[in-house]
């Protein structure tokens, strides 16, 4: 039977306004922020609250993708949001996604591109470590996907290409495929762009979001599968039934210290050491969720880091560890060198510069500190001397002195022997010398509960946990051991969360 509760009328159209706009101020996670909910497998309960073809759990990016998808084949769908606005992490990012043959890289020049090269590069990123069949779909999708999202109204209009990657083919590489959305002076953040754009057309379809309705844990029958969801309303506790699938929806484990320091240390290096970007809610419910219905997990361990050094080294400057050695190209992809800064002993690496750098950032940066209240503040320390330098920070100074002198011959001749950097090559040879420590701006952690092609969740025997689905980053299996480049985790959003939805819609009411 289906009782229906108050938690619906929550003034939906007025919170759909400014969502993604307004995602930056994602502290709605009001009435419900700081409670612990109980992870415990939920019985099936004897009456439910209410009910709907396919209950969603979130609404930032995949949760709007995967309710526009429903609605627009002629399904329902009850979205369940923790915060109070849409767009989730999605609606705070750039909002450039990657993908290969599509319209608008052969009329920037890039027709020559193919999903082929475009998924060699991600298997060859990988190490080894991705479901070969999900990266298959996450490219074969993409420029099906980016016409979807033109299609919701958001347009794009330029694209880039990723830093070296040492264990990539540079030809794989060539061709741009982060592809950027148009954005104006009162959308100027492409993560809102597309926010909005998913947020409008899920109202236009009349969406039925419930915000500050986190859910708190799936239902699963021991025959059927995942049956509904249990969640938080401002009436209580009420139990949704999906008569058809759940599809969960709610990003990573990004701000969860202790999943970090289950399953990704450099997750936990980054909550502790770096800065985060991700939506405060993004604290890892769905999988937690998912391992309590008995999902498997996949490709845990990697982040979405980049490495932020102080003022300088995006521009030149070398990176080097306590042993005074340089240990990557440091104009190499952003979370490519933040796992590899990670990695030096003691997870500490420093870039060092001089005042040219120092001079050079300002510009580039447009910053015109003369870093005096970085020194004062200990984010930079000077010294007069490579020595001094190293001796005030615990390096190795005989080390760090060579490690200078064979930089200052290679960017003499013009060519790093060690690690190929083309960019800035240029002598560190006048003191006063810098240092400022290398940590990682994360952007997110990877890694998820384990899906098939069709997005079902797959538990630890190796089975389909009948009637769930996952999409975008609650999801993993797609990304190896560092984030292999801008526009990854959005295309996953939509290209899983679409999958998620028709499949999640396909399956057959149960009684
Ligand atoms: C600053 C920044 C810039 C970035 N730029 C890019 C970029 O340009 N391109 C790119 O590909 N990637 C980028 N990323 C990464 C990318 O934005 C995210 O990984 C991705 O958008 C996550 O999408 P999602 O749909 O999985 O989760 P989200 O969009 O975060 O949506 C998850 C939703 O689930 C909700 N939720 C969580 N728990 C519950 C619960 N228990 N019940 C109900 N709801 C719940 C959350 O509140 C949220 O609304 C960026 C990240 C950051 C931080």
């Amino acid at each position: 039977m289906v009782r229906k509760t108050d938690s619906k009328s929550l003034g939906r159209r007025d919170l759909f306004k400014g969502a993604a706009v307004a995602g930056a101020g994602m502290a709605a996670a009001g009435i419900f922020g700081g409670a612990t909910p109980a992870w415990a497998q939920t019985p099936v309960p004897e009456e439910w609250d209410e009910e709907t073809d396919v209950v969603i759990v979130g609404a930032g990016g995949t949760g709007l993708a995967a309710a526009i998808e429903i609605l627009e084949a002629g399904g329902t769908a009850i979205i369940l949001e923790k915060s109070g606005v849409t767009g989730g992490t999605t609606a705070l990012s750039g909002g450039i996604i990657q993908a290969s043959e599509t319209p608008l890289q052969a009329e920037l020049g890039f027709e020559y591109d193919t999903h082929e090269d475009h998924y060699q590069y991600y298997i060859q990123a990988a190490e080894g470590i991705v479901d070969p069949e999900l990266v298959r779909v996450l490219v074969d999708n993409s420029a099906d996907n980016i016409a979807w999202l033109e299609a919701h109204g958001i347009e794009y209009t330029s694209l880039s290409g990723v830093n070296p990657i040492p264990s990539v083919d540079p030809a794989l590489m060539q061709a741009l495929r982060i592809h950027a959305p148009r954005t104006t002076e009162e959308v100027p953040r492409g993560g809102a762009v597309h926010g909005l754009a998913l947020a409008a057309s899920a109202e236009a379809l009349g969406a039925d979001i419930r915000f500050e309705t986190p859910a708190t844990a799936l239902v699963r029958d021991p025959e059927k599968g995942v049956v509904g969801v249990k969640a938080a309303s401002r009436a209580g506790e009420i139990h949704l039934r999906a008569r058809k699938a759940v599809i969960l929806a709610t990003s990573s484990f990004d701000r969860n210290e202790e999943m970090a320091r289950s399953f990704s240390p450099q997750q936990l290096w980054a909550i502790q050491k770096g800065g985060q970007a991700t939506a405060i809610t993004s604290t890892g419910d769905g999988i937690k969720m998912a391992m309590a219905v008995g999902a498997d997990l996949a490709g845990m361990g990697g982040t979405i880091g980049y490495a932020q050094p102080g003022i300088g080294a995006a521009v030149a400057g070398i990176w080097v560890n306590k042993h005074g050695q340089r240990f990557v190209n440091e104009d190499g992809h952003y979370a490519y060198k933040s796992r590899a800064a990670y990695q030096q002993e003691g997870s500490m690496a420093w870039a060092i510069f001089d005042d040219k750098v120092r001079e050079q950032a300002a510009t580039v940066l447009g910053s015109t500190t003369d870093l005096e209240d970085e020194i004062a503040a200990g984010t930079v320390t000077r010294g007069n001397t490579l020595r001094a330098l190293a001796n005030q920070l615990g390096i190795n100074a005989a080390q760090l002195q060579a490690t200078v002198e064979l930089w200052n011959t290679d960017a003499d001749n013009g060519e790093d022997n060690l690690f190929g950097k083309t960019v800035g090559l240029q002598a560190i040879d006048e003191g006063p010398f810098y240092a400022t420590p290398v940590y990682e701006y994360n952007l997110g952690s990877c890694g998820g509960v384990k899906i098939n092609t069709s997005a079902q969740v797959i538990d630890v025997f190796g089975e389909v946990i009948p009637r769930l689905y996952a999409g975008g980053m609650v999801a993993g299996g797609f990304i190896g051991p560092y984030y292999p480049g801008s526009g990854t985790a959005v295309a996953s959003t939509v290209c899983f969360g679409r999958i998620a939805a028709q499949n999640a819609l396909a399956e057959e009411a149960w009684e």
